[in-house]
């Protein structure tokens, strides 16, 4: 395994490539709304990542066919987004999605209600995103890796929701995917030693119920047919507080 280190002039670029993409989350969240179609929503982001002079990067990746993943409801993450699929209230989105802009990555992804929605679906998405800020209090140079896994995990399964297993974060630079694989839950050992200039997407994938999935191809669904969210931004470790470069500077949620 090789974990890259971002020199000043990457960070520059990452910093750059999470900036526009925290635009086109914010863009695509806008029409979210009943009635609009998953296809739509793809068609809005392309349209601004193109705008932007960035590239999408999840289209074509492994053979994916689109810019974004669009997972309803039970759906877990890498739905293809479909004329067919239309956004009815009280259901919820997982949008995730990336861009490349000079060469450098970007990776975040958001879970949204359409209209008005259950209580218990806002506190699924709610627990989904808090999941990932617990996680990131331990994302420092000189801690562990699997100190952000076990914070996730923990404040998770205290609501008794299900931390998804099948899928993990990941490094991100050059690629979209690079090393180290950044798990949800606790594995055995204590992961890599963080260091400054590591840049991670971490990305909770927790559902209501069991966390167990069904995947069939790019179909990944909970095995229990209840709900599930995801969050996920793109961070920077630096020898104090992580940035979290997917958000506005000002911390401003998109
Ligand atoms: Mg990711």
């Amino acid at each position: 395994m090789s974990v890259s280190i971002k020199s000043p002039k990457e960070i520059e670029l990452m910093r750059e490539s999470c900036r526009l993409l925290a635009i086109v989350h914010d863009e695509v969240r806008k029409i979210v709304r009943p009635g609009i179609t998953t296809k739509d929503l793809d068609r809005k982001a392309s349209e601004v990542i193109r705008d932007l002079h960035g590239t999408p990067n999840f289209l074509h990746l492994y053979g994916f066919p689109a810019t974004i993943c669009a997972s309803v409801n039970e759906h877990v993450v890498h739905g293809i987004p479909s004329d067919k699929t239309v956004l009815k209230e009280g259901d919820i989105i997982g949008i995730d999605m990336g861009l490349i802009w000079q060469g450098y990555h970007s990776d975040a992804a958001r879970t949204y209600g359409v209209g008005e929605i259950s209580k218990e679906d806002r506190m699924l998405i709610e627990v989904t995103k808090q999941s990932f800020f617990e996680g990131v209090k331990f994302a420092k140079a000189g801690n562990h890796l699997y100190d952000i896994s076990s914070a996730i995990q923990n404040y998770a399964e205290s609501f008794g929701y299900g931390v998804v297993r099948d899928m993990v974060g990941h490094g991100i630079g050059k690629a979209l995917h690079e090393d180290p694989e950044v798990p949800n839950f606790k594995l055995p050992g204590k992961g890599i030693r963080l260091q400054a200039g590591m840049t991670l997407a971490i990305e909770p994938m927790i559902n209501a119920g069991t966390w167990q999935v069904e995947i069939d191809g790019w179909k990944c669904v909970t095995a229990d047919g209840r709900k599930s969210a995801h969050y996920e931004n793109t961070i920077l470790i630096t020898d104090g507080e992580p940035e979290i470069l997917t958000l506005y500077r000002d911390g401003r949620e998109v």
